[in-house]
């Protein structure tokens, strides 16, 4: 059967991931902290590495492809905590990245990302864990 996928379109240099519909069924199920904050997922871009908000119920399907054919992108959710030590508030960031990438190599990536547009749900901002 065909799958949809998406496009997770940064707004700092307009670099769209690919997102399959069966990444962002994973993605949603395996979501480590409360459902706070939907429908957005924090994505890490894999171009500029910028950390950006991307809503899902907007998500529109840019195409379709066989299931068989597909190469599934790796993907790997980072904790992010705030910078405010009384806060509690967690934050999600998503790195997807091409098939192939090893989730070691996606997490050596950390120190250039960059979160400074985003906040934690009471609107402090983030701290990404090395
Ligand atoms: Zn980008
Ligand atoms: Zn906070």
């Amino acid at each position: 059967m065909p799958q949809s996928w998406y496009g997770a379109l940064c707004p700092y240099c307009r670099f769209s991931t690919p997102l399959f519909e069966t990444t962002l069924a994973e993605i949603i199920r395996n979501r480590q902290v409360a459902t706070t904050g939907e429908p957005f997922l924090v994505f890490v871009c894999q171009r500029c590495t910028k950390c950006f908000p991307w809503n899902y119920d907007l998500r529109q399907v840019v195409g379709k492809f066989e299931a068989l054919s597909r190469t599934d992108p790796v993907w790997i959710s980072v904790i992010a905590k705030c910078e405010d030590g009384e806060c509690e508030a967690l934050t999600e960031l998503i790195a997807i990245r091409p098939h192939g990438t090893t989730k070691q190599q996606i997490l050596d990536e950390r120190p250039t990302w960059n979160a400074k547009d985003i906040y934690c749900d009471n609107g402090h901002p983030i701290i990404i864990p090395l």
